[in-house]
């Protein structure tokens, strides 16, 4: 029995009870690799004590102020510390309990930011397929996953999308990367001429798409082409980093690598290691001051925003990561990881792609590696890999191939930072076991 509505209430889980660095323990005593993170949320384990220190000292001192009567001190520190490593003129930032807020924030931030323009027109959303910004029904609205939004669907705001970055099922064999990535500028070039650009607000996208696709990365030169095309109509290019943000690729800010930056960034999970819930939204310079300097003041808020002791956790968790030199450790780390998918899965006959950036990596399963073709959806392969691979003492985040066959079976590994080499070959172990393990009751 119990008063909980699970996620999965017609399951039984195991009972967390315990974390030892990337472990988890259960009421058992049995002990759980963490090779995703959750959800690609605790990139510092379950037992970071200098983190834990830092949230029990700002629990000592002040747990909570509501932030319409104080600024706090946290707060500021890890406002300072993010826009003084943030790209471009992402200055400001706004600190919310977790992803979905922190998109809603960045939709309406966006708007505000138009409507005090003078371009109260503006009002479209372009997103694209086969994406996950949130559950909250401004999150969901924008998001292009079939799946989440059937239910939803009649109390959806209007919804715009165009193709993923998706070379590995999207990109024809003799199309060049170069070509493919000018192709999806000019179909979002399109998209916001169809709408008419004076009323688009802006373009949503995942730097590496995580949960729906399993670390997709845009090909080279994808995103300075997406940044062109929202510069050519003013249209504001929101990166929803929340996932794929803080470290997990690499690079603090994902986007980065592709030497770009968005007017608004979101991004949760990391930021805070799952030590505390919080997100944040970052924003550029240009519409902090005009909605400052217009009204004066954001129409938004929520009670825990900027809430100290999650902001305390958080800096603590960013800290951690530059002294202890984490992100090194991520494209160390994850180079070891992504050699030993290669080794062990790279010629099996039902891995289709192994893909993916820093510690954030996606293998994709198939029916026959030669056409793609993905196996069929009602097999559930990827619950069967979940189930299997937490049998085998592992945590891993699959996910399903679409009804409509534009993606497989997909594994996302997200482990956290600080794993060493013994526990990455422990994750190939048990990843191995648990995709034969799968792979065998399907037949
Ligand atoms: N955006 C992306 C890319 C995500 O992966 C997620 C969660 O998985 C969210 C937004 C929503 O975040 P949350 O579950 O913290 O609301």
């Amino acid at each position: 029995m119990t008063a909980i509505l699970h996620r999965q209430p017609r399951q039984s889980l195991p009972v967390a009870v315990g974390g030892d660095g990337p472990y988890v323990i259960d009421s058992n005593g049995k002990r759980y690799l963490d090779a995703s993170g959750g959800a690609a949320v605790s990139c510092l384990g379950h037992s970071h004590k200098a983190v834990v220190e830092a949230i029990k000292a700002q629990l000592d001192q002040l747990p909570y102020a509501h932030t319409g009567f104080f600024a706090n001190r946290p707060s500021e520190e890890l406002g300072e510390h993010l826009v003084a490593r943030a790209p471009g003129d992402l200055s400001k930032v706004y600190f919310v309990s977790g992803g979905s807020e922190a998109n809603e924030t960045a939709m309406k931030l966006a708007r505000q930011y138009f409507y005090e323009k003078g371009e109260p027109q503006r009002r479209h959303f372009i997103a694209r397929r086969q994406s996950y910004h949130g559950n909250t029904l401004g999150a969901l609205s924008i998001g292009g996953n079939p799946g989440r939004r059937a239910v939803y669907e009649p109390i959806l705001l209007p919804a715009n999308h165009v193709s993923p970055c998706f070379a590995y099922r999207e990109k024809p064999a003799a199309e060049s990367e170069a070509a493919y990535a000018q192709r999806l500028a000019d179909e979002l070039d399109a998209k916001i001429r169809e709408l008419g650009p004076e009323t688009v607000i802006g373009f949503v996208a995942e730097t590496v798409v995580g949960a729906t696709l399993g670390a997709v990365e845009p090909v080279p030169g994808y995103l300075k082409h997406i940044r062109e095309v929202c510069d050519r109509h003013g249209v504001l290019l929101i990166l929803d980093e929340i996932m794929s943000g803080m470290g997990r690729t690499g690079h603090l800010f994902a986007c980065e690598e592709d030497g770009i930056a968005p007017d608004i960034l979101t991004c949760a999970k990391g930021l805070g290691a799952g030590y505390q819930p919080v997100g944040a939204c970052l924003l550029s310079g240009a519409i902090h001051d005009t909605i400052v300097g217009g009204s004066g003041a954001f129409q938004h808020g929520f009670t825990y925003i900027g809430h100290a002791t999650a902001c305390a956790g958080a800096l603590e968790v960013q800290r951690t990561i530059e002294r202890e030199g984490l992100l090194d450790r991520v494209r160390h780390q994850g180079a070891l990881l992504r050699q030993g998918l290669e080794e062990r899965f790279g010629n099996h006959p039902h891995v289709g792609d192994i893909r993916g950036r820093g510690l954030f990596i996606g293998v994709e399963l198939v029916e026959d590696r030669a056409t793609k073709q993905p196996f069929d959806p009602s097999h559930r392969l990827f619950a069967r890999i979940k189930a299997q691979a937490m049998d085998h003492g592992l945590m891993c985040y699959p996910n399903g191939g679409t009804v409509d066959g534009q993606a497989g079976d997909h594994v996302l590994l997200a482990p956290p930072f600080i794993i060493g080499e013994q526990q990455v070959q422990e994750i190939l172990d048990r990843l191995e076991g648990a995709v034969q393990g799968a792979l065998h009751e399907i037949g």
